[in-house]
């Protein structure tokens, strides 16, 4: 097992590796930006490099300076959370070829996935189900493009093949619409993710986010943890998540993780991943795999007993997996609500000193959060501040922990999204679950005349 991890990232994930690396007996090193320096996980940390002023270019994404301080500090394995490098397979090279060792897929693997073209055709010869769409890449010629719309069937999405992040996609919904909407969304492709090229898939009109967790080790064993769901979603961020999904049997479920597992057997996987799919009609469809940690790892955690970042640390480490598919039993219900500094129905962003922070607690309450009374939140990262996880005997049981857990936390100085989540909490809708992707804006529509 290693001695020291570096952990190259911020926020409520960096809190968490640390955790981890504390609950296995593991120094950790964090670095940070300047504008980071007051975080939880820094004052806390057994060792903390700054890397870089607040702008992420020259700190969190410069890979020079988190190798620079990997090697300063002796550490033999980099964890790269979620965002930032995490699915930067140059960043994994460069990591390996320095002498460390990456937590999480080989570089490879990580740059089949960041490629949905690629990702999809490797899945189709797994034997996973996909969304309908074009053959790979959009050609050039505006004819072919027209043509192959026509046989997908209109609405269709235009996705950039290197986006991410819910960005670079644009849903067309008839034929006259296509050639300009294509040429922005290469455009923006291009000048977001420097990669023009596009695919294109049947647009799904009333989908459910449904994606399986998988643990895999360097000798090819491989197992799934159950699905969650994520349709809670504003746009295509999720806001809430839950596992197990509701509605889902026994037999979906076993039926969608061995083809999963099967998957990554078939491409040698190694690590956490996760597969998304959109479920319509009780069908799965694949739409990208992410190659790391995910923000809403945290359920499925809750609902096996499986600490999925410490077996990330155990198989990077050469350990084989430590659980077969057999010991994993689901029990109970598990629901996420991110806590974002924001307005909690105009969505405009909220930074800047906390002045008193309380969250609320009690059996099955999990809070993972980097935030404290006096902490200021800086403008420029992502907006999640932490998350509240419950955990119940069933869904019933956990919507009640959660709306109890909401009413006791309490921001004053910032804004947060809690008063909608505690509205979420009460809604019919949500209450009797299932919903499809569109839900969360429709009801903000309906409720709070939200566009
Ligand atoms: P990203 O990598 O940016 O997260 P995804 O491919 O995972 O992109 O898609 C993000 C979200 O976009 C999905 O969760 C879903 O809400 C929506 N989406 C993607 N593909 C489709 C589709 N074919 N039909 C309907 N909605 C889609």
């Amino acid at each position: 097992m290693f001695e020291k991890i570096l952990i190259a990232n911020r926020g409520e994930i960096a809190l968490r590796v640390q955790r981890a690396c504390r609950a296995l007996g593991i120094k950790s090193v964090v670095i940070y930006s300047e504008a980071d320096k007051d975080a939880k996980y820094v004052k806390i940390a057994d060792e903390a490099v700054c890397i870089g002023p607040a702008k992420s270019a020259q700190s969190y994404l410069h890979i020079p300076a988190i190798i620079a301080a990997a090697e300063i500090t002796n550490a033999q394995a980099i964890h790269p959370g979620y965002g930032f490098l995490s699915e930067n397979a140059e960043f994994a090279r460069r990591v390996e070829g320095s002498g460390f060792v990456f937590i999480g897929p080989r570089p490879a693997n990580i740059a089949t996935m960041g490629d949905k073209v690629k990702a999809k055709e490797a899945m189709i010869s797994a034997g996973v189900p996909v969304v309908p769409g074009s053959d790979g890449e959009l050609p050039l010629n505006d004819k072919e493009a027209l043509k192959i719309a026509k046989k997908v069937g209109y609405p269709v999405i235009i996705k950039a093949v290197a986006g991410g992040g819910g960005r670079g996609m644009r849903v067309v919904h008839a034929e006259e619409e296509l050639l300009s909407l294509l040429e922005v969304t290469r455009a923006e492709a291009l000048s977001g993710f420097g990669n023009p090229n596009v695919y294109m898939e049947r647009f799904l009109t009333k989908p459910r986010h449904i994606e399986v967790q998988v643990l895999a080790d360097e000798y090819g064993n491989v197992i799934h943890l159950g699905e969650r769901d994520c349709s809670i979603q504003r746009r295509h961020q999720k806001i809430i998540e839950e596992a197990p999904g509701v509605g889902i049997t026994d037999k979906m479920r076993k039926d969608i993780g061995q083809a999963c597992v099967k998957a990554c057997k078939a491409i040698n996987y190694r690590g956490a991943g996760t597969f998304e799919f959109l479920l319509e009609e009780n069908e799965f469809f694949f739409i990208e795999m992410n190659t790391r940690v995910q923000v809403e790892h945290t359920v499925t955690e809750m609902i096996t007993g499986i600490d999925i970042v410490k077996e990330q640390i155990y198989v990077a480490s050469g350990e084989k997996l430590r659980y077969k598919q057999s010991d994993v039993e689901i029990r109970g219900h598990a629901i996420e609500c991110r806590v974002n500094a924001e307005d909690p129905f105009s969505f405009i962003p909220s930074p800047g000193k906390i002045d008193q922070c309380h969250f609320g607690g009690g059996n099955g309450v999990r809070i993972d959060s980097h935030v404290y009374s006096g902490y200021t939140v800086p403008p420029f990262y992502d907006s999640m501040i932490g998350k509240i996880i419950v955990h119940g005997a069933n869904r019933q049981e956990a919507i009640n922990k959660m709306k109890g857990a909401l009413l006791e936390t309490s921001f004053t100085g910032i804004k947060t999204n809690i008063p909608l989540h505690l509205e979420l909490m009460q809604d019919k809708g949500f209450i009797e679950g299932a919903q499809s992707i569109h839900y969360l804006e429709h009801y903000l529509k309906i409720k709070h005349s939200n566009s």
